[in-house]
């Protein structure tokens, strides 16, 4: 391809709320244009690696035995109300009305669609198990589209479902699709780490999501730099360190009130105490379902709502107003504590393991302004009920080998997700067993995120110049530069090397541009090819230079080594 031609907008200032590496870089290299918020179109080299990748996830879902499909964009609303996610899914569905006035969504997922499918198409056991995957754009109206492709609107989403007649069944397909993830996610070259996941409310018990490894990424993992043990942090477990206490026990004196004036936060109470955060229990008053709930954790722990939600079996939970802190626990906001309420009915008190045998302890005296001290758990609060209810933290080490965890930022690239029979049930997709007898058909469903995929590689791959694109993603394998254009010499090396490397199945971008070679240079530093060949002054010579993009090797070659060195180079 003559860059002459190619519609490649680069750019020198890009917008300032393009706050993340791959946003700002895809939009300078004319990758990317946004047409509104999180929505964007892909210029021929953006969509070239986009296509890229795509080809990977194909090449490796066709080899994991998965059938390739395509389904609506527009889905009827009825569908969505069968299985009873129309009134759940909230405002990330898109929704619109027909000239009839029929409502229908966007799809934003096809578990829908293709258990529909599935129902009306397949009715024998000997049909199972199946696993069908679909490429396709999916829209939902995130609250908040940003980053560029790594949260958009309008997405690519690659989905697969599969359909299995048991959980055994399920079982394996699910570990077919978890191996061709990994196998995708090292062929894009990605950094990534697959992390057990929250499954949520629903069905499913296992569920894993490949996160790639990037600061900007806006879940964060926990991991075992020793073992294989992963984890987002809302499921990461952690053994809680020895802990040194400050104060010594001192059995003999009972919890005495202590007056702390303002002191409502925990930051608060350890600087007018002056003891550690490690020696407070904070007591969260909180609403399950509407019940009421009392948590404690020790001070330097954070809570995690979706552990909660598991220990107590609810859907919601939220905060405690003032009001309802007064009314229902007859205590005061920012001084609440366990004694009283331990045993009191109508409220539910749940300690996490953090509180276990704390001596010496301060907790709140439900009263305003007041705390208690010298307080020993297992004397004072010998009934306490105790589970994990806490985010790990740095510092905690595996429940398995015990080396200290590590803490990382990422960004979720996919996720496998067993769904049992939550959709096949709702929908009635079932099929005769052996016997003749109906059962549920069981099922798994499968996403990645193609275009966050694409915007995951520019954030690991990038300098202060621009992207570096890995050889299996780069739009073009070599971009190839002819200095001055009106040079006769030059121009007919170009053209030489130009057919000599097409012919022989490499893609190259040439810069037959009339502009200054600084200009040039620049832009490919930006655009990141692997490999940059520079036709110059010595092109009478049959001499070029290379530059090797990642590692900014730079050497002179003859024309007639060429061929050899790019083959060698990209094996
Ligand atoms: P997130 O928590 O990031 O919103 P999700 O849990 O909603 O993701 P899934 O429903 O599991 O995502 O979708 C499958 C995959 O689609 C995700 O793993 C991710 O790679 C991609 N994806 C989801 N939402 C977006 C989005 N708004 N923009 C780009 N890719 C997305
Ligand atoms: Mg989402």
């Amino acid at each position: 391809m003559r860059q002459q031609l190619l519609l490649n907008p680069t750019l020198r200032d890009v917008p300032a709320d393009a706050e993340a590496v791959s946003h700002r870089l895809m939009l300078r290299a004319g990758f990317i244009r946004q047409l509104s918020s999180g929505i964007y179109s892909y210029l021929p080299l953006g969509l070239k690696a986009l296509r890229n990748i795509q080809q990977i996830v194909q090449e490796e879902m066709d080899a994991a035995g998965a059938q390739e499909m395509l389904m609506p964009a527009l889905h009827p609303s009825e569908l969505w109300k069968e299985s009873g996610r129309w009134d759940i899914y909230g405002p990330e569905l898109m929704r619109l009305e027909d000239r009839n006035g029929r409502e229908f969504a966007l799809g934003a997922t096809h578990e829908e669609v293709i258990t529909s499918l599935v129902r009306d198409e397949i009715q024998s056991y000997k049909k199972l198990p199946m696993t069908l995957y679909q490429i396709q754009t999916k829209f939902r109206d995130e609250r908040r589209p940003r980053y560029g492709l790594l949260r958009g609107r309008e997405f690519l989403m690659k989905d697969a479902y599969s359909f299995d007649r048991s959980s055994a069944g399920l079982d394996l397909s699910y570990k077919q699709m978890y191996n061709a993830y990994d196998r995708i996610f090292r062929r894009t070259g990605l950094k990534f780490r697959a992390v057990e996941a929250d499954s949520g409310a629903i069905g499913g018990t296992d569920t894993h999501e490949f996160m790639a490894l990037a600061d900007v990424g806006e879940d964060t993992i926990v991991y075992c730099p020793s073992c294989q043990y992963a984890a987002n942090l809302e499921k990461a477990v952690g053994v809680i360190p020895e802990l040194q206490m400050t104060a010594e026990t001192n059995n003999s004196t009972p919890p005495e009130k202590i007056h702390t004036p303002q002191a409502s936060s925990i930051k608060k109470l350890s600087q007018f105490l002056n003891v550690k955060p490690q020696q407070i229990i904070k007591t969260i008053a909180l609403k399950a379902d509407g019940a009421p709930l009392v948590v404690l954790i020790r001070g330097d722990y954070e809570l995690n709502e979706i552990k909660i939600r598991q220990v107590v079996n609810a859907e919601q939970i939220s905060m405690m107003t003032e009001d309802e802190i007064m009314n229902e626990l007859r205590s005061v906001a920012g001084f609440i504590g366990p004694i009283g309420l331990l045993g009191r009915s109508g409220v539910q008190l749940i300690a996490d393991d953090s509180v276990r045998g704390l001596t010496e302890a301060v907790i709140g005296a439900n009263e305003a302004d007041f705390h208690l001290q010298h307080v020993q758990v297992d004397r004072d609060l010998p009934t306490l009920m105790y589970a994990d209810l806490r985010n790990v933290a740095e510092g905690d080490t595996c429940v398995h080998c015990l080396s200290e965890l590590v803490f990382a930022k990422g960004i979720e690239v996919g996720h496998v997700f067993k769904l049992g029979t939550k959709y096949s049930h709702s929908l009635g997709a079932v099929y005769n067993d052996e016997a003749g007898a109906s059962q549920d058909i069981v099922m798994g469903c499968y996403g990645i995120g193609i275009s966050r995929v694409l915007a995951a590689i520019v954030e690991q791959n990038h300098d202060d110049y621009g992207i570096i694109w890995p050889h299996a993603i780069t739009p073009f394998s070599i971009h190839l530069l002819t200095v001055k254009t009106q040079d006769e010499a030059q121009m007919k090396l170009s053209e030489h090397i130009y057919d000599t490397l097409t012919r022989a199945g490499f893609s190259v971008l040439w810069d037959d541009r009339e502009e200054r070679p600084g200009v040039k240079f620049h832009d490919a530093d930006l655009l990141g090819f692997p490999l940059r060949l520079t036709v110059g002054k010595k092109a009478a010579e049959s001499s070029i230079e290379c530059k090797e993009r990642r590692n900014g090797n730079q050497y002179e070659l003859q024309v007639d080594n060429l061929l050899a060195h790019c083959q060698t180079f990209f094996n």
